[in-house]
């Protein structure tokens, strides 16, 4: 991409919704798949691979909330153990996508820093190397002239970094759109500007689902909605806690090279992007607004909450109210909340942005006058133990649910994906879905949320 091109380019014109043609439904499928993100499509991919009857209804455009919006780091470096053999699986989808697919995405190994500024911070870090050991991972630390090559730039302002020389990175608004465009290939329909109101169900088990533009009949439904999975299922009367945190993130016009990879300091997360400039938010601030789901699920995420405080900005106002309005059951025949509001478009917070930009010169004073050409927001959906939910529910059989990704989906989605779709056609998936069960939040199971590093 020449630099005109980058500058030109928005990530907004993945939640562009204007012109989206009306789809046309048909009557039946062997898979339903609510949710055009990289959980659904992915999946979708792999269903249809399978040749396999799949459908998947997007409210919106593919990748137009959380998918098309976060950093792009496709990271092993430090994830729970529980969900890290699926995210080594997803690295590995991810390493031949581009070929499988035929499309560019932006993947490319580029290596992730964690940097250390104390000595208790290497310690903190040093903490997730038997982790890394244990499954094999290239993790290691590095500091001195080995830290200064692997960055590409000045490293005096920090001690030492943990780095994972096999991670990598992708281009948000590139990979679930061309996933899609894969998975229609092989066979699968995918149908945008399509809310799904809600579940049709025969003798209580799962028939199909009720559209904006009519029903589709599936035996299988899969719930992969992101951020509103939890109303969602709500209507259906499942309980599925989920709360929503706000991040802001930038986007540099092409800049200068002081780093080729996904680099996370207190100050910055910031990510050299295929175009030649950085996608770059701030290390320690995200913005969580409380609403009535927050109290309902308050105990829940009280752990989760504990250890995220210093990061965590709250705040209560017209949020809180806004969701008192919505309804928790509607008609089926009548636009669901989902058509109401069609997107969720968050304003980036200006005082974030603030911070983005001085953070930005502190931590790499060669891009302190670099142009920021765009700015936007992204709800993260997070789970009590910030772990994945992957599973169906006793009390709807046909019916589960793909969500609460928790702010590292993205990496973790084509191999999720693959994972899902054996579990929708009763295939050995190969791996441990027990630790992602939704009822783990309800069967007295200890909530112990994700350490992060
Ligand atoms: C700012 C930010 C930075 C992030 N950075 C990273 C990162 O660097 N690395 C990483 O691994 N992860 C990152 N994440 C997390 C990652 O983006 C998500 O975990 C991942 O995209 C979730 O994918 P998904 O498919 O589950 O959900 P989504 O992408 O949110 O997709 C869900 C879709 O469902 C649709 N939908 C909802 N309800 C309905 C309905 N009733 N009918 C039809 N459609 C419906 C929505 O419109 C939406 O498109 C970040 C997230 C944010 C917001």
């Amino acid at each position: 991409m020449s630099t005109t091109e980058a500058e030109s380019y928005t990530v907004a014109a993945n939640w562009d919704l204007s012109g989206l043609p009306t789809p046309t439904l048909p009557d039946a499928a062997d898979v339903v798949i609510i949710g055009g993100g990289i959980v659904g499509v992915s999946t979708a991919w792999f269903l249809a691979k399978q040749n396999i009857n799949v459908v998947l209804c997007e409210k919106g455009r593919v990748a137009c909330e959380q998918s098309g919006r976060n950093w792009g780091w496709v990271r092993q470096q430090g994830r729970d153990p529980r969900e890290l053999p699926l995210m080594i699986e997803s690295r590995r989808v991810w390493e031949t996508l581009e070929n499988d697919i035929q499309q560019d995405v932006g993947f490319r190994e580029c290596g992730c820093l964690f940097m250390a500024r104390t000595e208790r911070d290497e310690e903190r870090l040093a903490s997730w190397l038997p982790v890394a050991r244990e499954y094999g991972l290239d993790t290691k630390i590095i500091s001195g002239a080995a830290l200064e090559n692997t960055l590409g730039s000045n490293s005096q302002q920090w001690r030492s970094a943990l780095y994972t020389g096999s991670d990598c990175r992708a281009e948000p608004h590139k990979a679930a759109p061309a996933i899609a465009t894969a998975a229609e290939r092989a066979g699968a329909r995918i149908l945008t500007n399509c809310a799904v109101r809600g579940i049709d169900t025969s003798a209580g088990v799962t028939s199909g689902v009720v559209t904006e533009h009519g029903r589709i009949a599936a035996p299988i439904v899969l719930c992969a909605a992101g951020a509103w999975t939890s109303m969602f299922c709500r209507s259906l009367g499942i309980r599925v806690p989920q709360l929503k945190v706000r991040g802001t993130v930038v986007r540099t016009g092409a800049a200068p090279k002081v780093l080729d990879g996904c680099v996370f300091d207190d100050l910055v997360g910031i990510r050299r992007r295929q175009d030649g400039g950085y996608t770059v938010a701030h290390g320690s601030i995200l913005d969580h607004s409380i609403t009535p789901t927050t109290l309902r699920y308050a105990r829940k995420f009280l752990p989760a909450l504990r250890q995220e405080l210093n990061v965590l900005r709250l705040s209560i106002g017209a949020d809180f109210v806004e969701e008192l309005r919505m309804p928790t059951r509607w008609d089926l025949e009548k636009p669901a909340p989902f058509e109401k509001k069609r997107l969720l478009n968050p304003a980036p917070n200006a005082k974030v942005l603030d911070g983005i930009r001085k953070n930005l010169a502190t931590a790499f004073p060669a891009l302190k006058d670099v142009p920021i050409v765009e700015s936007w927001a992204g709800m993260v959906e997070t789970s009590p133990d910030v772990l994945p939910i992957i599973g169906g529910h006793a009390d709807l059989p046909g019916f589960f649910v793909a969500s609460g990704f928790s702010g590292h989906g993205f990496g973790i989605g084509p191999g999720a994906g693959k994972v899902i779709a054996d579990m929708l056609t009763g295939a050995n998936t190969g791996y441990d879905l027990a630790p992602f069960r939704l009822q783990r939040f309800f069967d007295g199971s200890p909530i112990e949320p994700m350490k992060s590093v």
